[in-house]
């Protein structure tokens, strides 16, 4: 049993709405409400849901590049959320990111060597003299040639700007790594490409990933264990097969079943969701998920489901559900 790297436990980030003639705080944008887990050494736990469930303000909360209302994150065994600037800068060097668009994460007035090495003066953990060599390698190390060192990042393509990402991130052997939509901007056959060099890098260097994504397909092929979030809340955790074969909450359902088939007659019943996702600012009573649910009961719009065990699947399987031993019973 590998140890446990991250553990986030109640965390929160609500966004303050201004109003009214002294420019009082009115109301909150509940981004993320109330979230625990935990990822173990090695692991790459993927973070899924539609856009505004609050999956990416989770990852850049963790990290502390948004400060959290309230909850903890542990690292390695040290609470990130009581550090100060200088004790978190010394921390963050173990926890990267990688963002969606290579391109904006990237100055283009630099060169990819003098962006790599940017990170080694910050941290100096190289010396001086040997960090041109140590960028070089970088780029090698994530499929690029040596001779690309000194150039910028507009003369790359999309797949390439973000193998530079990766670099970048990996420059600090980290241990962990949040992946932000890594790999949604990228066409596909690239696409298969990041996530594949994503995978040797992490038998290489023992990386843990923190994977956010929209796109389930992706997910299926990077993740160890998937935690879907509705609204600021989790709704479902369980390892990729289990959740992949055996989902448990009616919002999972309804995301997998929009999975595209690749083989023609073995198309899915679709569950199509009616209705937008609704405000995180007054989000609906009860189950969040009640106003689009095709199962909802009067229960669904009172008591706010928590995650429960899902007995009859594996271990580590959670749904928040109120029904889904009855929903789910065949
Ligand atoms: Fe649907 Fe009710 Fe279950 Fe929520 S608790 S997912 S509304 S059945």
């Amino acid at each position: 049993m590998s140890k446990e790297l991250l553990r986030v436990t109640n965390l929160k980030k609500y966004y303050p709405i201004k109003g009214g003639f002294l420019g009082q705080t009115v109301n909150h944008v509940k981004a993320v409400d109330d979230i625990s887990f935990a990822v173990n050494e090695g692991e790459t736990v993927s973070i899924v849901g539609e856009s505004g469930c609050g999956k990416s303000t989770a990852g850049r909360t963790i990290l502390r590049l948004e400060e959290p209302t309230a909850g903890t994150v542990y690292f390695d065994g040290v609470d990130l959320t009581t550090l100060s600037n200088k004790q978190l800068r010394k921390t963050r060097k173990n926890m990267q990111i990688i963002f969606q668009d290579p391109f904006a994460s990237l100055n283009p007035r630099q060169t990819v060597a003098q962006i790599l090495q940017e990170a080694l003066h910050i941290q100096n953990i190289v010396p001086r003299e040997e960090r041109k060599a140590r960028a070089i390698e970088l780029l090698e190390t994530v499929g690029l040639a040596s001779h690309q060192v000194d150039r910028y990042p507009h003369e790359f393509s999309g797949g390439q700007r973000q193998r530079v990402g990766i670099a970048r991130a990996l420059s600090l052997n980290p241990k962990l790594i949040i992946c932000d939509e890594a790999v949604s901007a990228l066409d596909v056959s690239i696409r298969a490409q990041i996530l594949n060099l994503l995978k040797n890098l992490q038998k290489d260097y023992k990386l843990t990933y923190l994977f956010i994504s929209h796109d389930l397909g992706v997910v299926r092929h990077i993740s160890d264990r998937v935690i879907v979030m509705y609204l600021g809340r989790i709704v479902e955790v369980a390892d990729k097969k289990t959740l992949f074969d055996h989902a448990k909450h009616p919002y999972t359902s309804a995301l997998l079943s929009a999975i595209p088939v690749p083989k023609p007659g073995r198309e899915k019943k679709r569950i199509v969701l009616t209705g937008d996702v609704p405000s995180a600012i007054d989000p609906p009573e009860g189950c969040r998920f009640h106003t689009r649910c095709p199962f909802a009961a009067e229960k669904c719009m009172e008591d706010m489901p928590k995650l429960r065990p899902v007995p009859q699947t594996a271990p580590g399987h959670y749904s928040a559900c109120h029904f889904f031993e009855e929903i789910y019973k065949d």
